[in-house]
């Protein structure tokens, strides 16, 4: 059985290494040496030391990028020479020199981080062309006017990446000879006319330099090198590394490579493919090509590729060599490939080959598939697939039957569903997108620049570019639906206006795009709840198997109970109780409870609301008959079934005007009156939870009345419930010790003179810091705690979540203050570090103290590895969730273990 030989990509193991060399021939590396060399460099050696065809060449590794990162740019002392011995080495290896009048050789710079971050640093192709060469290269491929394009090309390329000369300066002149030429196509273009085209990029080189364009390769080999170092912290690889959490620290390794061309004539091509359909996962060919183009064409989206099958028909022997690697190299790795190749003159050469990136339905097809083919075993298979992938296979899909005509197809490039409204440009999307808006972002074709926009989009629609286009690498690597080259689109995006056919959609109107079919639709389409398929649950299946953390899901209607449960819930870990309350139904009850001037109205008021309670409770009970239900008592301040105080202000005050009824007014006052009562400076610290059971012990008196009786009449009808009482927001034990006394009074009263029994616990939320540090006093009166991280998220930081999110904390995560949004995953060393304290001190009282976690962190896989290690007992999310959770529990023990083996 084999596993990757990749090792998992390591800031610390690149940064160690200090002292040692920074240039790696490439037979001199492999797989396991990622964080050294990056992905696409520690793959190369790889394929070099396993005889599959590569240019040969070499590797500046991660740790000079760090370096050079760390002292503003200043390279170590020694990369230089280094980097010209290993010049030296290639040279002699190939027979070649760098930009000679004879055989001159030729090198790609490209950058290569240890995890792949396709198209978000530079790339320099073609080095080694120079005035001395050009006749030489033109020479050996019997063709003057491909030297000159490669000429042009360079330019071009090192002009914009390293000098920093703007993109469209070069276009514009390339746009100008066309016209002047009368011609349309680059391929047009005469070598005559590609040879005066260099002379003018070199003139507007000079011109926006203030310099010559360095002439001598190998200091414009010395200047590449440098460039990628540099677009390491490019805003947009900044702006995909954040979208990844993947660390700045880690650097990006370069890569120096022969070069090989694609483009010399119809024998050569250039293309990208995978080893299975990385939108499906289905075994089967899956790849794009071009004759006569080099590699960027391609990615870029330029011209549109054809499909790899028809490669048989042009380049049959590179075609069968093609498909042969692709086997050897998916069994190699034991994953997946993604893999870039060109042709020379019918040789195959491999560029790149790394696990390619897939949607999520597909990294649960191939990782099943691969189990199936005895290619790697099961726990391997749960470390395949990441958490956020299952989350994108619990989102909505449209609806299949909507009858709905499409205006149009292009690629199913990357599925799921994606409803917006329409802009054109990623600063729209972006800007559009963080404010809260659902956007679709539509271009001509995506480029790496766009990354920002296409994160904050709903999905991606291009009228240009295949299924390896840029757009669709990085919308399927982040779950985005995409839509690619749909041909019939066309896009102005001056008037900002979509036309399809006959129809004309302008900016802000909105679309539908269906990612699994290609197909986009005018309007918002109804959307379905995800299916969960059998490649899903079989996977899921393995991680129960290897979990230790229970997980329960948070429920509040025998609905979601029920959809819990087929989710793989193993019982509610928190059912609120004050949405039935909030019901429109029960509100008027509900609010003569609290506006009650003596405690018989109250009660009487109570006693209306009981059988209704009653009734929300029996179907949960049913629906989870045989697993523990927790039912939290009521936690919100009473303000909170009232209507607003402004509202109802301003409702006196026209009434007073109007002069009408007295009665009314009257009556409005009083409840004015009373809202003026209730409403608190600070509602979330003031009298809710277990505080308003204690003022009102009315209200949790009629809540276990009505637990107790939808338990019997459920075990009545052959029903096997499991009750635990949970007080919120307990701070001090006398506060629990007081309701357990009004609990069990209450149960025993209700079960007086009937001779049932019920079994049922009780316990406590621990959501209070002041609860954590005294959790040893606290669990004397408890028989389970459950952590409401929320509270103890906004009590022991000191922060409201209503009012942070939207202000300073987004400010807090952009500027790495905090690392991410606490509320969604837990603030590992603080709040994280009160569960562990709460934890240990509860046990210390009662050694098998049952602990849970109930706050929306129950979801998040980072703080699931949290609450595994403290050693909670389960964790309960929101129903969709659960499947996740069941995941992330087995992956912190299945990570767990590869920590312990990298410390060993
Ligand atoms: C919590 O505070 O974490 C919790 C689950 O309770 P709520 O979100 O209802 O306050
Ligand atoms: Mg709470």
């Amino acid at each position: 059985m084999s596993t990757s030989p990749a090792a998992e990509p390591s800031a610390h193991d690149a940064s160690a290494a200090e002292d040692a060399k920074y240039i790696y021939d490439l037979s001199e590396g492999d797989a396991s040496m990622k964080p050294l060399l990056g992905g696409k460099g520690a793959n190369v050696a790889e394929m070099t030391k396993i005889g599959i065809p590569v240019p040969d060449g070499f590797t500046v590794t991660t740790a000079a990028c760090i370096e050079a990162t760390k002292h503003d740019g200043e390279w170590p002392a020694s990369l230089w020479d280094d980097i010209q011995a290993a010049l030296a080495r290639l040279e002699e290896r190939t027979g070649r020199v760098l930009g000679a009048a004879e055989n001159p050789l030729l090198v790609s710079v490209r950058s290569g981080a240890v995890v792949s971050m396709p198209g978000m640093m530079d790339t320099i192709l073609n080095l080694g062309i120079s005035d001395e060469s050009v006749e030489a290269l033109g020479r050996e491929a019997d063709s003057p006017r491909f030297a000159w394009d490669a000429y042009r090309r360079f330019i071009q390329m090192y002009g914009e990446v390293v000098e920093q000369v703007p993109a469209h300066v070069y276009d514009d002149a390339l746009v100008a000879l066309k016209h002047q030429r009368g011609v349309t196509q680059d391929t047009e273009l005469t070598a005559d006319d590609l040879k005066g085209l260099v002379a003018t990029f070199k003139d507007l080189s000079r011109e926006h330099m203030g310099e010559e364009l360095p002439t001598d390769p190998r200091e414009q080999l010395r200047r590449s090198v440098d460039a990628v170092f540099r677009s390491w912290l490019n805003p947009r690889a900044d702006v995909y590394r954040r979208a990844n959490n993947i660390s700045a620290d880690l650097g990006t390794a370069v890569n120096v490579m022969q070069m090989v061309f694609g483009n010399r004539g119809e024998t050569s091509a250039t293309g990208v493919c995978f080893t299975r359909n990385p939108a499906t996962g289905e075994k089967e060919l899956y790849g794009e090509f071009l004759t006569n183009a080099q590699g960027e064409d391609v990615v870029a989206g330029i011209r549109t590729p054809r499909p790899l099958k028809e490669m048989e028909q042009v380049l049959p022997d590179a075609y069968h060599e093609l498909i042969e690697t692709m086997r050897k190299l998916e069994e190699h790795y034991g994953d997946m490939q993604d893999i870039e190749f060109t042709v020379e003159e019918e040789k195959l050469y491999l560029l790149q080959t790394r696990n390619g990136k897939r949607t999520a339905s597909a990294a649960f097809k191939v990782a099943r598939a691969l189990v199936d083919e005895g290619v790697i075993d099961q726990r391997e298979a749960l470390r395949r697939v990441e958490p956020a992938q299952l989350d994108q296979l619990l989102h909505p899909a449209i609806d299949p039957e909507h009858g709905a005509t499409p205006l149009t197809k292009g690629l199913n490039a990357s599925p799921g569903a994606a409803v917006g409204e329409v802009v054109f440009d990623a600063d729209t999307a972006e800007r559009r997108g963080k404010a809260g808006d659902a956007v679709v972002l539509v271009r001509w074709e995506t480029a790496p620049d766009d990354i920002a926009g296409v994160i904050a989009a709903q999905g991606v629609l291009t009228a240009h570019g295949g299924m390896t286009s840029h757009a669709a690498v990085v919308a399927r690597g982040m779950g985005k639906p995409c839509v690619a080259g749909a041909s019939e689109i066309k896009i102005d995006t001056d008037a900002k206006t979509l036309t399809i056919g006959s129809t004309v959609l302008r900016d802000g109107d909105t679309i539908t795009l269906d990612g699994s079919t290609g197909e986009v639709f005018e309007g918002a389409l109804e959307l379905v709840p995800p299916q969960i398929n059998e490649d899903f649950q079989t996977i899921v299946g393995w991680a129960d198997e290897i979990r230790r953390l229970g997980v329960r899901a948070n429920a509040d209607t025998g609905e979601d109970a029920k959809r819990a449960r087929e989710f793989g819930a193993e019982g509610i870990g928190l059912c609120r109780t004050e949405h039935m309350f909030m019901n429109e139904e029960r509100l008027p009850a509900v609010q003569r409870m609290i506006l009650a001037e003596d405690e018989d109205a109250r009660a009487s008021a109570l006693a209306e609301i009981l059988p209704m309670q009653q009734s929300d409770f029996e179907e949960i009970f049913e629906a989870m008959s045989g697993l523990p239900v927790t039912v939290r008592l009521l936690d919100p301040p009473l303000h909170e079934f009232l209507p607003n105080l402004v509202d109802q202000a301003l409702l006196v005050q026209r009434l007073e005007i109007e002069g009408g009824k007295q009665s009314e007014l009257k009556e409005a006052q009083h409840l004015l009156g009373r809202i003026h009562k209730l409403t608190e400076q600070n509602p979330m610290l003031g009298t809710r939870g277990v505080r308003l059971a204690l003022m009102y012990p009315e209200i949790p008196e009629m809540q276990v009345r009505a637990i107790v009786r939808a338990a019997l009449a459920v075990r009545e009808k052959g029903g096997d419930p499991k009750v635990e009482i949970m007080v919120p927001l307990v701070a001090f034990a006398q506060e629990l010790q007081r309701m357990r006394d009004l609990i069990d009074e209450t149960v025993a009263d209700e079960l007086s003179g009937s001779g049932d029994q019920l079994d049922y616990t009780v316990g406590t939320m621990i959501e209070l810091p002041r609860a954590a540090v005294c959790a040893d006093q606290i669990a004397e009166h408890a028989d389970f705690f459950s952590f409401g991280t929320n509270d103890l998220t906004q009590t022991g930081i000191g922060i409201s979540r209503d009012d942070a999110e939207g202000a300073f904390l987004a400010a807090y995560v952009d500027d790495d203050i905090v690392p991410g949004n606490p509320f969604s995953s837990i603030d590992q060393d603080g709040v994280g570090g009160l569960v562990r304290l709460g934890t240990e001190r509860g046990r210390s009282v009662k050694e098998h103290l049952k602990v849970g976690v109930c706050g929306e962190h129950g979801g998040d896989p980072a703080s699931i590895a949290l609450f595994n290690e403290i050693g909670l007992d389960y964790v309960s999310c929101s129903p969709y969730r659960v499947p996740i959770a069941r995941f992330a529990a087995a992956r912190a023990i299945l990570d767990g273990e590869n920590e312990e083996k990298s410390q060993a």
